[in-house]
């Protein structure tokens, strides 16, 4: 196997490293010399664990040095949040960022320690990843005491097939990532296409429709805020912008998208914030907020449900195939059905505990 840069898909020839979980991220939340694992999905879906160190991946100087000017960045907003201090749009649009990172690099860890990684496109590397369709990120706190870190979802088939949603438990924060292709543009106002269609494994097609211009609740269907979360919606279009037409252009070019962008030229989208009774708004670049769920009622395996739950809502209403090889296509599909189903059982035995 090449050594390639886990960022940006070049061949490496630097000794240069990136840990996919930070040192930081690891003394913030308890002993930094502990010995910690994570879950590996395998071929025969058995999960195999691995030490957390292991979870370090060539990098190039250049990503390797882009990307740790992020992690220094985003390890103030998450001390930020956790020592209940206000965080500004542009800090949350870092913290998206962050959490693309290491949600993407979970992925590839997780295949290139399963190895499945030879058999990916460098499309999907991080670098391309980070900042490059809509998010999300639901924040959750509980009274646990003690200093504690760990992962939901990154060892599900669906998560391997789409990596699109996982949770994040940092002390008693519990933050739940999602990103895909058209997840909150349209409901947020902004041009939208509403499913990503993959005609091959090289490309997605995206059909761009105008903006409604206003926000339509809840942003995301069947994520109803039942008053114990906090949710950020970026809706993101620098790739659309670079990629489409000039008629799909104009559909950005106005008013509403620009005075709720954070910096339009780069397609980065405007931070929208849900605290309560899905009562969504646009957070100005010139205010602040405090990150102050309640507490919430749920116990752990609940909360781990319904990010498998979010898994499923993402993986079967916007990931759709119109491959011209018909017999890919049908097993693709068959794919995706076990790996709901996997889930499924997953969720429910989580609910039996
Ligand atoms: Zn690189």
């Amino acid at each position: 196997m090449d050594k390639k840069c886990i960022f940006c898909g070049e061949n490496v020839n630097e000794k240069t490293k990136e840990h996919v979980i930070p040192q930081w991220l690891i003394e913030l939340t308890g002993n930094p010399k502990r010995n910690m694992l994570i879950g590996v999905l395998e071929d025969n879906f058995k999960t195999k664990q691995f030490a957390f160190d292991q979870f370090t991946f060539p990098a190039c100087y250049h990503c390797n040095n882009k990307f740790s000017n992020l992690e220094s960045l985003s390890k103030k907003v998450i001390e930020k949040i956790l020592n209940n201090e206000c965080v500004n749009a542009q800090e949350l649009s870092i913290l998206l960022d962050w959490f693309d990172k290491v949600r993407i690099g979970l992925w590839l860890g997780s295949l290139y320690l399963s190895g499945k990684y030879d058999k990916i496109n460098p499309h999907l590397f991080i670098d391309m990843r980070v900042g490059y369709t809509d998010r999300a990120l639901i924040i959750e706190k509980d009274n646990t005491p003690d200093k504690k870190i760990n992962f939901v979802g990154i060892d599900t088939p669906v998560f391997h097939g789409m990596p699109s949603v996982f949770q994040l438990r940092i002390n008693n924060f519990i933050f739940t990532n999602m990103s895909t292709v058209g997840l909150v543009s349209r409901r947020l106002g902004f041009p939208f296409s509403e499913t990503a269609v993959i005609v091959n494994s090289e490309r997605n097609v995206l059909d761009i429709k105008a903006g409604l211009e206003r926000i339509i609740k809840p942003v995301i269907r069947k994520l109803n805020n039942d008053n114990e979360k906090l949710i950020i919606f970026q809706p993101m279009f620098g790739s659309i912008l670079d990629f489409q037409d000039k008629k799909t252009n104009n559909f950005y070019n106005n008013n509403y998208v620009k005075s709720h962008s954070l910096d339009f030229d780069k397609g980065i989208g405007g931070i929208f914030i849900n605290k309560k009774d899905n009562e969504t708004f646009y957070l100005d670049p010139n205010d602040s907020i405090l990150i102050d769920p309640v507490i919430t009622k749920k116990k752990p395996m609940e909360l781990a449900a319904k990010t498998l739950e979010l898994q499923n809502v993402l993986f079967s209403d916007f990931l759709k195939f119109n491959y011209e090889d018909k017999d890919h296509e049908k097993e693709l599909k068959k794919n995706k059905r076990i790996a709901l189903e996997i889930n499924k059982v997953l969720i429910s035995n989580s609910k039996k505990v």
